[in-house]
């Protein structure tokens, strides 16, 4: 893989989080890197720091929260060395963030079509307000909201949540960004209207020549759409390959608990089995590996020393001693 294919690079990257009860270690040396036009999948349990990574990417990281150390190279700029103003160009125009939760990202007191249209005035000065409606209008249609005229003057209380979610994506390609980032986008969204949902935004990706990362715990929607994908795991990537070696022959144990716990059609077996023990508590990692609690291959060496990312083989990472080759 060349460097110039990549249009984001994440290297080393901490974030922490000071609460009073202590310091949340959440995201641990994540290392990242997305190739132009592809769909990456992020997947990990709840919890493991999927939507914190993503968050720092565009450096929307909350209080008590804090970068401590890392590069983000966007197009061949480190995002985290950009003063704030030449940030803001950046966020929801060249890289657009869909967030989970469209309720919340919509704000009930204006209508929907505003709401789209103060995104492209937030970063295009001297548009007309005639042509910022027709395109309002025409977002609308390209997200498939039918009866889009009439639609655009209505409230977000007026919207299914599918339909809620759409306004949503409306919003973030407005601009028509190079990077979309989907974070858990069908999670509040019944199976049809996610199929739907999915389908527009694959449609978008090739229409708009997008690249796309798509976070979610849900590995069916993975082998559905993404072409790579990287696993996480308390903090950090333990597990990247293209995703049909992922699902054809997992290497981390971790990967290989995920997959083995969710049912498949075509095994006679009766039980899944569970990874067993839970995520670790973030203030206390544990030292070493952070999987080894749950790890049945762990030995002396997973307690002591973190075990890094190496490529095994063409585009195949993985974070384990198991692999160590040496
Ligand atoms: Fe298991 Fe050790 Fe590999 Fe961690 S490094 S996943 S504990 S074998």
């Amino acid at each position: 893989m060349s460097r110039r294919d990549e249009i984001l690079r994440i290297e080393d990257l901490y974030v922490h989080f000071y609460t009073y009860a202590g310091v949340v270690k959440a995201i641990d040396g994540v290392n990242m890197s997305v190739l132009r036009g592809e769909t990456y999948g992020l997947v990990g349990e709840t919890g493991c720091g999927k939507s914190v990574t993503m968050r720092a990417v565009l450096r929307l990281i909350p209080p008590p929260g804090r970068i401590v150390k890392g590069r983000v190279i966007f197009n061949g700029v480190n995002l985290l060395e950009l003063p704030e103003e030449e940030m803001r160009k950046i966020r929801g125009a060249k890289i657009a963030y869909i967030v989970q939760d469209p309720t919340a990202a919509l704000d009930p007191l204006y209508t929907s079509g505003f709401q789209v249209a103060e995104t492209i005035l937030a970063h295009e000065e001297n548009v007309g307000k005639k042509s910022v409606w027709e395109r309002v209008v025409s977002l609308f249609k390209s997200v498939l909201i039918p009866d889009a005229e009439r639609r655009v003057k209505q409230y977000p209380h007026e919207f299914s949540g599918g339909m809620r979610q759409r306004v949503v994506i409306a919003c973030a390609i407005s601009e028509k960004p190079e990077l979309l980032i989907a974070d858990e986008p069908t999670t509040s969204v019944d199976v049809t209207v996610q199929a739907q949902i999915l389908e527009v935004l694959e449609d978008l990706k090739k229409t708009q020549e997008m690249t796309m990362i798509l976070v979610t715990h849900n590995l069916g929607l993975v082998a559905q759409i993404c072409d790579r994908v990287g696993v996480m795991y308390a903090g950090s990537i333990v597990e990247v390959s293209d995703v049909f070696r992922l699902f054809e022959e997992p290497l981390h144990p971790y990967t290989r608990g995920l997959l083995n716990a969710i049912p498949h059609v075509t095994r006679t077996q009766f039980r899944l089995e569970p990874i067993p023990g839970t995520i670790p508590d973030l203030i206390n990692p544990p030292p070493g590996c952070r999987f080894h609690p749950r790890c049945k291959h762990a030995t002396g060496i997973c307690k002591r020393e973190k075990p890094k990312l190496r490529e095994i083989e063409p585009g195949r990472f993985v974070a384990c001693h198991l692999y160590r080759g040496d």
